[in-house]
């Protein structure tokens, strides 16, 4: 946890980010969908049994900086998730979290949408 505190504090955003290579398939990742305006693949540290991101392929750096205009988009990733989540089989219920900035624990400026279950998850988060 303190380590995910450090990486968001010394984040930085601007350029392109691990996420730009992985929906140009210049890295891999464990991508189980796509669609014209984003994906879906498992996140690489985990914090529950069932962890995945939403990212737009849209490089939007983060949602402070979210244009009116990608209303519509920043809405779609919400339904993939929804969708995604319940071909995951997480009928019992999980987490959206959309992390800005370093005191929100943004630490890849892509935005992205993380959905995370398969264990209770507690409030507040820390
Ligand atoms: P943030 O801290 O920006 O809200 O979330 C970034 C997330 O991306 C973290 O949960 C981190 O584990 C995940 N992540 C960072 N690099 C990679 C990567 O190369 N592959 C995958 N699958 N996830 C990554």
């Amino acid at each position: 946890m303190a380590d995910e505190i450090s990486k968001a504090q010394a984040a930085r955003p601007g350029g392109d980010t691990i996420f730009g290579k992985i929906i140009r398939k210049e890295i891999p990742a464990n991508i189980f969908f796509e669609d014209d305006q984003c994906i879906a693949f498992h996140d690489i540290s985990p914090q529950a049994p069932t962890h995945f991101l939403v990212v737009p392929k849209k490089a939007i750096c983060r949602i402070s900086e979210a244009d009116p205009a990608d209303e519509a988009l920043l809405g779609h990733l919400m339904i993939v998730g929804k969708k995604c989540a319940a071909d995951l089989g997480l009928a019992n219920g999980y987490r959206m979290v959309l992390n800005e900035g370093p005191d929100g624990g943004q630490s890849v400026y892509h935005v992205h949408l993380h959905i995370l279950g398969g264990r209770q998850l507690g409030w507040p988060p820390g």
